[in-house]
């Protein structure tokens, strides 16, 4: 959805973002799929700029950073953002801020860009090492077994079959 910055009345603007699919980029090594994504903003005014506040909720498909299993992940946080508009001229001894300079993504030419917006806060929101589930036994690195799934025989080998003959005797 676009919102148009001269279209916002002076005590905000409200808005209710129906469940949508929001593409969250290439996936990465944390991340695997879109996310289906719903969120309440309120955009107000404030002195140059604009206030953007408001909450998300959003399902995405993670990968475990020790099984390496697809895993579903819910991602809610509320946020508060301020940010500088360009298209209000600034005081003459002032330079005119460009949209570069501003380094916001989701503001662009008089409008909020509000997946841009979303994509950001669903992305700062994911765990940077996601676990399926708090003891996930991970991935043996001998033979690659899930240990969640069944216990390898990894183990077993690693004995010294000379030990092991050696066990036999005592
Ligand atoms: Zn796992
Ligand atoms: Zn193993």
């Amino acid at each position: 959805m676009l919102i148009e910055v001269s279209q916002i009345p002076p005590d905000g603007l409200d808005i209710v973002l129906p469940e949508e699919v929001l593409d969250l980029g290439a996936p990465a090594d944390t991340w695997d799929g879109p996310a289906t994504v719903r969120a309440d903003l309120h955009v107000g005014r404030s002195g140059r700029g604009l206030l953007i506040s408001g909450f998300f909720s959003g399902g995405v498909a993670l990968v475990c950073s020790r099984c390496l299993e697809p895993f579903h992940f819910q991602a809610e946080d509320r946020f508060h953002l301020y940010c500088e508009t360009a298209a209000q001229a600034p005081p003459e001894e002032e330079h005119e801020l460009t949209d570069d300079e501003l380094d916001v993504t989701y503001l662009k030419e008089g409008r909020i860009y509000t997946d841009d917006l979303l994509r950001e806060n669903i992305l700062l929101s994911l765990p940077v090492q996601p676990l399926c589930h708090e003891d996930c036994r991970g991935l043996c690195p001998r033979c690659g077994a899930n240990l969640n799934q069944a216990a390898c025989d990894c183990t077993e080998a690693r004995v010294d079959p000379r030990l092991q003959a050696l066990r036999k005797l005592l």
